[in-house]
């Protein structure tokens, strides 16, 4: 298939193929939908086997940033960058420099941060270029650490999922399996032990585990398992904070929670098969993009001058904007990953409409 008509597929507006002989720099920038502002999302740098994986991931991730920034309503639509290289081998100030020049050239229309591969560090080089950047160090006027909005978003949808199923927000005495307790999960394992609830972690390196396991009271922690036990143990939610993909055929079957509500990015890995196999399964499951949408919110803030008690405010409105994706969910009778497209949709659409009047 040629270029145009993944573009088409996808919805997107532009493309932009980036190259420069000195510093070795080769990236694509996608700008999906600025229906609803200019574009945002992440620089990811990655030895991608292909030009041809660099372009699926960029059009893929794009798309998913204007789904992100909809859905909880920031003046942003959807971009990404990527770059083509091995972050521990090609990284150099100049070719961060010349990344900035490459944004700052397109006027305004895509702003960009951090991603894998990627770290606020290297942006330090880009922003003497570009003033498109975001989460920057805190001395270069970033906001910070992205993983609490993060956490805190997790916590707000974990307990809209708990109103939605039991009728009330209370999490004293749930039971919760968390996957990893890295920067993001380790607070999510926080928010929960301060709300009553009891935890079951898991993580692949030892000092994590050790330092949740010590900070939590023992009468809330359940067990500290192996990665591979996470999935069939007997609990409330299943809170993945580790990788995606996480939700396919081998441990959806093993699965004995009521829901699924993390901050792991493209947790199903067949979007409409697995959602339809938790549905089945009867486990409710939180939209990855929604609830893991409190770093965006901050990140985004910064375009509007950073002001911590609103980003705050509208990290807690991940629980309306959830209980809005159930409701819908259940009228439709269609699976919660749908009913957050959905919604979006329709936000997006009456943005057009609005944006018909010239200024
Ligand atoms: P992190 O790297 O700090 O934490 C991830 C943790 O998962 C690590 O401790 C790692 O050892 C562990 N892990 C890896 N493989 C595992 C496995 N098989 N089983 C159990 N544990 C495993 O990353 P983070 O910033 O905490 O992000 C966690 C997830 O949330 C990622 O998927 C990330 O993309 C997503 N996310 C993060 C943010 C943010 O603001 N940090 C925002 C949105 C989404």
């Amino acid at each position: 298939m040629g270029i145009f008509d993944e573009m088409a597929k996808y919805g997107h507006e532009q493309i932009h193929f980036l190259q420069h002989k000195g510093t070795g720099l080769k990236g694509i920038v996608a700008i999906h939908d600025t229906t609803m502002g200019p574009a945002l999302g992440g620089c990811r740098m990655r030895p991608y086997e292909s030009e041809e994986d660099a372009l699926f991931d960029v059009l893929r991730l794009s798309r998913g940033m204007t789904y992100k920034c909809g859905v909880v309503d920031v003046d942003n639509g959807g971009g990404k960058a990527v770059l083509i290289g091995d972050p521990n081998l090609d990284k150099s100030p100049e070719l961060f420099r010349v990344f900035g020049r490459y944004v700052e050239s397109l006027g305004g229309r895509f702003y960009t941060g951090t991603d894998m591969g990627t770290t606020p560090q290297d942006f330090v080089h880009s922003q003497r270029e570009s003033s498109s950047f975001v989460g920057l160090p805190v001395e270069y006027g970033g906001s910070g650490n992205t993983a609490l909005p993060t956490a805190l978003g997790v916590f707000e949808a974990i307990k809209a999922t708990a109103q939605w199923l039991w009728g009330n927000t209370e999490l004293s005495g749930r039971r919760f399996a968390v996957q990893g307790v890295g920067k993001v999960g380790s607070l999510v394992v926080q928010h929960l032990v301060e709300a009553g609830g009891t935890v079951y972690v898991t993580d692949v390196y030892p000092p994590y585990l050790e330092a949740v396991a010590e900070a939590t009271p023992k009468e809330q922690l359940l067990g500290v398992v192996r990665p591979e036990e996470i999935y069939g143990l007997d609990v409330d939610v299943f809170v993945p904070c580790a990788l995606g993909a996480i939700l396919n055929d081998d441990t959806i079957a093993e699965l004995r929670c009521a829901a699924v509500v993390g901050s792991a990015n493209n947790q199903l890995l067949d979007m409409e098969r697995h959602g339809a196999m938790l549905a089945e399964r009867g486990i409710l499951y939180a939209p990855d993009y929604l609830a893991n949408a409190g770093g965006l919110i901050q990140v985004a803030d910064e375009l509007k001058g950073y002001v911590p008690e609103r980003v705050l405010a509208k990290t807690k409105g991940i629980f309306e904007m959830l209980l809005q994706v159930y409701k819908l969910s259940s009228e439709q009778e269609i699976p919660t990953w749908l009913a957050a497209d959905r919604l979006v949709e329709q936000r997006i659409e009456k943005v057009r409409d609005l944006k018909s009047v010239r200024v």
